[in-house]
């Protein structure tokens, strides 16, 4: 049973209903441990999706300020190459950014196949913030739903793996942690009193998210709900969520390098035979 909450696409869901502080009975060294487990995994796999060239992995981070979006990130940038890894931020639309469809900004930084893409914040944002703070009218964003999901399906069916993770923390760990930070020399330079304000929406992006969740959660691009008030069961909850994706693609990645590697002994062989060294 896998620690993150997998949406059934059309089910109404309930956060309330899901614990953000769930930790599945584990200790944070025993959720660690499984993490740096996985995480070998993960690299292993992403190796062979990187030689093999013909699957990418797209993984989107959505969640309230302070619900470990970077934590989280940070943490799957350590399983992966940096080589074929890149970290999209999407703020604030610029001028030329609003003059185009909500999704050309996205599309541009989906992954190439062999790399990985990780969005902090995504095209989500566009049935979220626009939603709550009225950016577009109702007949607007209420169209993208289904937009997202073709999307994505495109997406999906020229080779793109896509995970989708929202960070669920409780109002209460948000507090703590907006007062932490506030505290923290280090950290406070992520303060923002645009937080404060948003999180007096709590409710109105509670009911946002839920309908973006229900809604969007499809075969091919699953929406998992994270507990996150635990910063080590989150990544848990990550890792397995990616491991479990790649996992499937490993014969068919080993067989297609199989199959690079013997054409390419092959032209070695003739080359040496016609003289070559
Ligand atoms: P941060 O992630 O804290 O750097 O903040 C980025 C800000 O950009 C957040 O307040 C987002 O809600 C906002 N943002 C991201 N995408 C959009 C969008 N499509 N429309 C309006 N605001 C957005
Ligand atoms: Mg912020």
């Amino acid at each position: 049973m896998p620690h993150a909450h997998t949406v059934k696409l059309g089910t109404k869901l309930s956060l309330s209903k899901l614990d953000p502080a769930r930790d599945d009975g584990l200790t944070k060294e025993e959720a660690k441990e499984k993490t740096n487990h996985l995480a070998k995994e993960i690299e292993e796999l992403q190796e062979l999706m990187y030689a093999a060239n013909s699957t990418a992995l797209l993984c989107v981070f959505q969640g309230a300020d302070t619900s470990g979006k970077d934590g989280a990130i940070n943490k799957v940038l350590e399983y992966v190459n940096v080589q074929s890894c890149r970290v999209a931020s999407f703020k604030i639309p610029t001028a030329e950014e609003l003059a185009h469809d909500f999704l050309w900004r996205i599309h541009k930084q989906t992954p190439a196949l062999g790399g990985v893409t990780v969005f902090n914040r995504s095209h989500y944002e566009d049935v979220l913030v626009v939603r709550v703070h009225s950016l577009a009218p109702k007949h607007v964003w209420e169209k993208r739903y289904e937009q997202i999901n073709e999307f994505e399906q495109a997406l999906a069916e020229s080779g793109t793996v896509i995970l989708k993770f929202f960070l669920h923390i409780s109002k209460k760990e948000q507090e703590q942690r907006l007062l932490a930070r506030e505290k923290d020399p280090i950290k406070a330079w992520k303060l923002s009193v645009n937080d404060w304000k948003e999180r007096e929406r709590w409710g109105d992006y509670t009911a946002a998210y839920e309908d973006a969740l229900s809604k969007c959660s499809t075969p091919w691009a699953p929406w998992h709900v994270v507990p996150s008030d635990h910063k080590w069961f989150r990544d848990l909850c990550v890792a397995e969520s990616i491991a479990h994706a790649l996992r499937p693609f490993r014969e068919q990645w080993a067989s297609r390098l199989e199959t690079i590697g013997s054409k390419a002994r092959a032209e070695l062989a003739a080359y040496r035979k016609s003289g070559g060294s």
